[in-house]
Formats: C-alpha cells, structure tokens, sequence
C-alpha cells in the first residue's frame, strides 16, 4: 500500500482560511490555550505519529487481525508499541477537563485528530476511540466519586472504555434490551446478560477495561423508557485505587468480520458483574444520546478517512500505471503509452474521490465548530446553550454520518476500480479499505435508522421542516453575493439558491405525502437523507470555492495559487458530476410508498 501523508494543506485550508478556527478558538472560555501555534504543533506531532506508526502497522494488522484465547484477546504485533506512545503523547486526553489530567483544548481537536489516526489505521483508532464516549458519559452523568476513580486513568489512555449497548436479539430497537441489573443492599448492582459485537471489548493494550452498560433494573417498564446506564470495570478498584478482584464480566468470543480485523468486536458475558449506576434510573437512553451526535460524527470521519486513504493510494497508482493512449492524442509519446491519469473516467473516479473526502471534510470541521459550543455548554452547565447547540448538531449528525458514511464506501470501492484487477489483489493494500469502510454504514445506527432519524424525527416531528429552513437560509446567503456574477461561482450561486428552494419543496411535500399514508417517511428517508447530502455537500464546496477565490484574488493566502485555483476546479467538477444525483433522490423520495409496499410477504420470491 502506499505511504499515508496527513493532508495538513486541506486540513489548515480549512481551519485557517475558510472556517477561522482560530477566531472559532478565542470565543470559546477553553480555546485560550488553543492558539494557532498550539494548534499547529498538534496538527504536525499528530501527523508525524500518524503516518510513521499507526499506518505501517495497518495492513500486518489487518493480515493478523486479533486473537482470542481462554477468554482473553491479543492485538496484532506492534499494536501495543503504538498504543504505549499513543498514552505516552498525552493523545488521549487533548480534550478532556485539566482536572482530570486532560489539556483541556476545545473537542474539535480531537475530532480532527481522529482523522488522520483513521486514516492511517482505522481499526488501531477504535481503541481509544470508544473510550471518548465512555469519558463523555461519566464526566457528565458520573458522581464526583466515579469521576475521581476513573478519569485520570481513561482520560491518561492507560484504561479504556466501551459502549455496551447491542445484545443478540436487538441493535437498532434498544427496547428490547434484556440486559438485568439487580440492586444490592451495599449501592452495587449486579448486571446479567449478554452484550454482543462490542468494538474494544477486550484487548491486551491496556490492564483495565471501563463498560458503559445499557440494562434494565426489575422494576423497569417496558421499551426505551426502562433503560439505566451503569459503569462495569473489568477489574474493579482496590482500596489504594490499584486494581482490585477480577469483575464478572468476560469475553466469550471474538466476532471473524469482513474488516477492521485488528479490532476486537467482542461478546461480553456479564454474570453478576458488579456494576454502579450512572445518571437516573430509566434515563440510561437518554443519557446516552446526550453524546451521540458527537460518537456518531466520530463515525462520520470515517468515510472521509477512507475516501482520502483510497484516493491516496489511486491517484499514486494512476500516475504510474500506463495503459493505451489519451483520445486526444498521444500525451507521453517517449513512453510506451499514457498514464491511467490522462483518461477522462479514471479522472471521473479520481475526481469523485477527490471531492467526497475534501468535500466531507469541509463537512466535519463546519460541524465540529458546532460540537466544541456544545460541549462548552455542556460541561459549564448551561442546559439552555446545550439544547440549542444539541439540536442544531443533531440535524447535521445523521446527515453527516449516513451520506458520508455512504460516499466513503464509494470512494473506497472507486480506489479498487482505479487499479483494476490489482485492487482486487490484497497485495496493494485497495480492497481491505473496502472491507474496512463497510462496517461505517452499520454502526452507530446504520444508514437506514439514521433516514428515519432525519426525516421522522428531526425535520417532521421535531422541527416540522425549521432546521432545513434554517439551513437553506445559509445557502442562500452564501448565493445571493455571487449568484448574478459570471464564471464557475456565479453557476454554483445559482445553482445553491435553486437547490435551498427545491429542498423546501421537497420537505414540504413530504410533509403533506406523510398525513396521509404513514409509510411515506420510511420508504423516502434514505432517498431523502442522501439527497441531504448532496446538497449539504455542494454547500460546503461553495464556501471552500469562494473562500479560495477570494485568497486567490487578494494574494493573501498562505497557500499557493495552484491550490486554490483546484479547490475552485474541485468544486465545479462537484456541481456539475456529483450533485445532479441530488434530482434522481429527490424524485424517488416523491414516489409513492405503494410500489414498495404493494407485494404481499410471502410472494417476494418465487423460488
Ligand atoms: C464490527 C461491529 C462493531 C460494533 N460495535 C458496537 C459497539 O461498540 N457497541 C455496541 O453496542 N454495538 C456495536 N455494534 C452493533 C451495531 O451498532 C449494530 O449492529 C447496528 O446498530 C445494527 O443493529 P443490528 O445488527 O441488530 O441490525 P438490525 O437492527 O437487526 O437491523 C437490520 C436491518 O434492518 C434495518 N432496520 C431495522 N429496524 C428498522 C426500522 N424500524 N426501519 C427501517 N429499517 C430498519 C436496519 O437499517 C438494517 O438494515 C457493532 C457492530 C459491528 C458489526
């Protein structure tokens, strides 16, 4: 496989140029400490760890992949090295309160870090990446005394955590959740059942592991209402704040799964575990989406991870490997036939490679914004700010998490194709980011809950279409300045003003459709949610598009004239190649549910 290179030049293009996170960062009571400078030497320190030790090890560990004995799991070779530097580094703690032994710095930071790790090992990155949802659950639900007993360790990376949610019977419908949890004179509970498919469940990288457990207590009601959230270490703590007895919670298996083989999807077997509950009885649900927009983002990078590892390795590939002529004559006549480069559909698969990692990145770091107002409010206690930034975050997650989810498989699958036959082949390292990049479209809610979530709750239910007309707002106000202009922005401008009007529309008359035939939400979501994403897309592309304009124009970038003239290209090949996909969601998810619904159960198949 070819070697990751972090793309600092996008990354600080966005952060700098078209986002100002440096003003972003002063507005902000924890952003102090996050001057350009500090900003910087992280961005470059990350990038350095990135790309000389997670990524060397990602395709020995995809060939290893972990392995189970006698209840206990090994990480491939090297993975316990680098996760010793990883704690080493202080990476684990970059956003976590100082009081805990965290830098403190704003939650974006870590978000964007997560990409480069990502990239370069995605299956590495689930290490601690789960732990950030078990940090976040205790920091704000915890009591002072869990909090003291865990998040040094956590926060230092030396313990980590996971998110027990998914049992055998349920993923999606946590209603169904059996899991028991019976009180104790002594405040402890005991925790009974079976979790599966819990990433990071057991490893050999750190000497505790901290649970975050979704279970009922005997008196619970039925469904999401009688859910509690309780904290199971593996070890529990011993008197000195050592490790103590060997809890009751053990690996029963490890799953063999299509990707991200170097990390352990475990079945945990809780038998009596002790546990101590977190937050209020029944409210475990709720607790736990308190953080879910920022897990599921978290996710969301990884299909612009993947769509920008794929897209590395292809167009390296396309530079080299030679096959016929140019149509338009020969290009490299000394040779013995042109590169792949100069074919205008590999450029198609290139370039769609090209603007789905770009574009979603754009994506992430115009929501991360939205995330660090969040958890600022959050840990200040300012219940109204955290509802307003929660919902506003909360209409970008399922976008975010099901369109880019989406695009990054396509991008991966786009890498095999640029190296034919050789991608298929494991040797170049091409299709095990297929294999990887699948599983983003499944977890954290895969790309069907998330539709519904978009359609169902967020813009009918919840807003009754406010947040689409909010954001179309902003797409409007983005066009307006350009939109009777000449050249490639005056089209985009026109062409955001005349999607900002369709999405609307299409809203509205999703509206009217689903008062009178209930199914009409669930057959249009997914249609609906990429449509979404389109459009959403092509707005973050106008503003990289202009922003670039405007630093080409004045002479005061910080970048040379040559990047900014590609992110204007970039863009126009995404309004003119990418976008026009928007019309064809956009028309099925007016189609009526009734072709869908029509064929009764048992005449689906004729076999
Ligand atoms: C590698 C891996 C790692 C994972 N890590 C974790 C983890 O760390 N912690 C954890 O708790 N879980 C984890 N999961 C579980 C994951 O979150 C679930 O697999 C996922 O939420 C889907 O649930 P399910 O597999 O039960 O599928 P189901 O819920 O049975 O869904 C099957 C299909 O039906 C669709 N569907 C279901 N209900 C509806 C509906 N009402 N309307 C329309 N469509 C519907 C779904 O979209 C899907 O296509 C992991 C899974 C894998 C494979």
């Amino acid at each position: 496989m070819t070697a990751y290179k972090v793309p600092l030049r996008d990354m600080r293009f966005l952060m700098n140029e078209v986002f100002d996170y440096p003003a972003h960062y002063q507005s902000l009571p924890n952003g102090e400490d996050a001057s350009p400078a500090v900003v910087d030497a992280i961005l470059d320190a990350a990038a350095v760890y990135c790309e000389e030790v997670l990524a060397p090890l990602n395709t020995s560990g995809d060939q290893e992949g972990c392995h189970f004995a006698n209840g206990e799991v090994s990480t491939p070779r090297g993975f316990k090295e680098a996760y010793a530097q990883f704690v080493e580094g202080g990476w684990q703690g970059l956003s976590f309160p100082a009081e805990y032994g965290g830098q403190a710095l704003p939650m974006s930071l870590n978000l964007l870090k997560s990409e480069m790790m990502g990239a370069a090992n995605w299956a590495f990155n689930m290490y601690p990446g789960l732990s950030i949802g078990c940090i976040n659950t205790i920091l704000q639900f915890g009591t002072d005394e869990i909090k003291r007993q865990y998040l040094p360790k956590l926060v230092a990376g030396e313990w980590t955590g996971t998110m027990c949610l998914t049992e055998p019977q349920c993923g999606s419908d946590l209603a169904q959740v059996k899991t028991l949890a019976q009180p104790q004179a002594d405040g402890r509970y005991l925790i009974r059942g079976t979790k599966i498919f819990i990433s990071s469940g057991e490893h050999d990288l750190t000497e505790n592991i901290v649970h975050i457990v979704l279970a009922r207590l005997p008196d619970a009601p039925p469904g999401t209402r009688g859910i509690s959230l309780f904290i199971v270490p593996k070890f529990l703590l011993g008197s000195e704040g050592g490790l103590g007895l060997r809890n009751a919670v053990h690996c029963g298996s490890i799953e063999h799964k299509m990707g991200i083989a170097a990390n352990a999807t475990a079945v945990l077997n809780f038998e009596d575990a002790s546990a101590w509950l977190i937050g209020q009885p029944h409210k475990g649900l709720e607790a736990m989406f308190t953080f879910m927009n920022t897990a599921r983002i978290g996710t969301a990078i990884q299909g612009v991870a993947h769509a920008e590892r794929s897209f590395q390795g292809a167009l390296s590939y396309a530079r080299e490997r030679r096959s016929m002529r140019a149509l338009s004559g020969k290009k490299e006549p000394d040779q013995v036939a042109d590169a792949l480069l100069w074919h205008p559909d590999v450029r198609r698969m290139l370039m769609t490679q090209k603007a789905i990692a770009e574009g979603g990145r754009s994506m992430i770091y115009g929501a991360a914004q939205l995330a660090d107002r969040m958890f600022d409010a959050a840990w200040s206690g300012d219940k109204v700010k955290h509802a307003q930034f929660d919902s506003e975050l909360g209409f970008y997650t399922p976008i975010l998490k099901g369109f880019l989810t989406e695009m990054g498989l396509e991008a991966a699958n786009l890498g095999v194709q640029v190296y034919g036959g050789h991608g298929y082949i494991r040797e170049h390292g091409m299709e095990q980011i297929v294999r990887d990049a699948r599983i983003a479209t499944l977890y954290e809610g895969t790309t069907g809950i998330q539709a519904l979530d978009l359609l169902g709750r967020k813009v009918l239910q919840g807003t009754r279409g406010q947040c689409i007309r909010d954001f179309t707002a902003k797409m409007w106000s983005l066009a307006r300045p350009v939109m009777f202009t000449r050249g490639p922005l005056g089209a985009m401008g026109r062409s955001l003003a005349r999607r900002a009007l369709q999405w609307n529309l299409l809203t509205l008359r999703l509206m009217w459709k689903a008062r009178r035939d209930r199914e009409q939400v669930g057959s249009a979501s997914v249609d609906y949610l990429m449509y979404s994403g389109y459009v959403m897309m092509a707005y973050f592309w106008a503003l990289q598009a202009m922003r670039a304009k405007a630093l080409l124009d004045s002479g005061k970038g910080a970048e040379s004239s040559d990047f900014y003239t590609v992110k204007i290209q970039t863009a126009e090949f995404y309004f003119q190649r990418l976008l026009p996909r928007a019309d064809a969601h956009a028309r099925a998810a007016l189609a009526d549910a009734g072709a869908l619904m029509q064929i009764k159960g048992d005449s689906f198949s004729s076999v």
